[in-house]
């Protein structure tokens, strides 16, 4: 009679055991289908975290247009470097600053309308195409 109980006690527990087994897998199963689509949320998502990544990246290589605009630049007054504006008020010999040569008489040159400093025109061209401010005082163009 004892091992018929024992019996009756196994089946019950293997029963238990068997429903519990059960609803792991079942429950594996639910997440196994819910799997893939979280995964493809948790994806979306990244890609919509991610994509923004990429405009900074673009500004960056755009980051060259902040020298001043072609047409700004044909605007600024070129003149021809004479025996009086080699010359600074003081009488020393103008500097580029951009090539660190003087200025010397007869070639061509930009006096920048803002701090009035004067630079060669190829060099100061090349400068503003880039930066948009007096390569020697930093002043704003
Ligand atoms: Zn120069
Ligand atoms: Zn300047």
């Amino acid at each position: 009679m004892e091992s018929g109980l024992l019996l009756t006690v196994f089946v019950l527990l293997y029963d238990v055991q068997v429903d519990i087994v059960l609803s792991l897998l079942s429950g594996r199963l639910v997440r196994e289908k819910v799997g893939p689509a979280v995964q493809s949320a948790v994806q979306s998502q990244i890609s919509a975290i991610s994509a923004p990544f990429t405009e900074p990246s673009d500004l960056f290589e755009t980051g060259g247009a902040r020298g001043l605009p072609a047409h700004a630049l044909r605007r600024l007054p070129a003149i021809k470097v004479g025996a009086d504006t080699a010359v600074d008020e003081a009488g020393e010999a103008l500097c580029c600053s951009v090539c660190l040569q003087d200025l010397e008489v007869g070639e061509s040159a930009r006096r920048l309308p803002g701090c009035r400093h004067v630079f060669h025109a190829p060099c100061i061209d090349r400068w503003l195409v880039r930066h948009a401010s007096c390569p020697l005082c930093r002043r704003d163009i």
